[in-house]
């Protein structure tokens, strides 16, 4: 059975947009056709030698903050149930809001393993300016990613390849 890696976060913090970018790094070396899977939610992905199933969450996009919380508190929950690896997805540009930290003190209950992704970090120049907002919520290792632009991709991939 093929781990499955899930993408948990507020709405517009990029989880479409990270899925789309691993979805499409696996297809570029086995699908000729672009495009073909595009809104689908679930993907089977191969990089290096190691195989996952990668679940985008997100959904809603406009409920008012108190609801959104609470959705995104039963998103982490229900991630934490049946995944077995957690990517939870910070915004570099917004910094800290307080659903990421009732978020964050939720997968701190885990034994799963959870990447805590900084997204929006689009090259190095800004990178610890941006990372240093998160150091608050006390995570030991946060991951600087651009899933727009690629930067820190590899590492970032190369390091979940790592824990299967
Ligand atoms: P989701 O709601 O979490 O699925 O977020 P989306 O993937 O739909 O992205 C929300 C917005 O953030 C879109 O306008 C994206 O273009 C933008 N976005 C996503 N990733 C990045 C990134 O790495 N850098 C920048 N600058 N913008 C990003
Ligand atoms: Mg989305």
């Amino acid at each position: 059975k093929l781990p499955i890696v899930a993408l948990v976060g507020r709405p517009n913090v990029g989880k479409s947009t990270l899925f789309n970018r691993i979805t499409k790094s696996r297809k570029a070396l086995v699908d000729p056709t672009p495009g073909v899977t595009r809104d689908r939610h679930y993907d089977r992905v191969t990089w290096e030698n190691k195989s996952f199933v990668l679940v985008d969450t997100g959904g809603i996009d406009d409920n008012p903050e108190d609801l959104l919380v609470h959705h995104i508190k039963e998103q982490a929950l229900a991630a934490i149930e049946e995944a077995d690896i957690v990517l939870f997805l910070l915004d570099g540009k917004q910094g800290v809001t307080p659903a990421d930290w009732e978020v964050v003190e939720l997968l701190r209950r885990t034994e799963k393993p959870v990447f805590h992704i900084v997204n929006k970090v689009d090259s190095p120049e800004n990178e610890l300016e941006l990372v240093s907002q998160f150091y608050e919520l006390g995570i030991d290792k946060l991951w600087p990613l651009s899933a727009e632009h690629n930067y820190g991709f590899k590492s970032f991939m190369d390091g979940l390849c790592e824990t299967m």
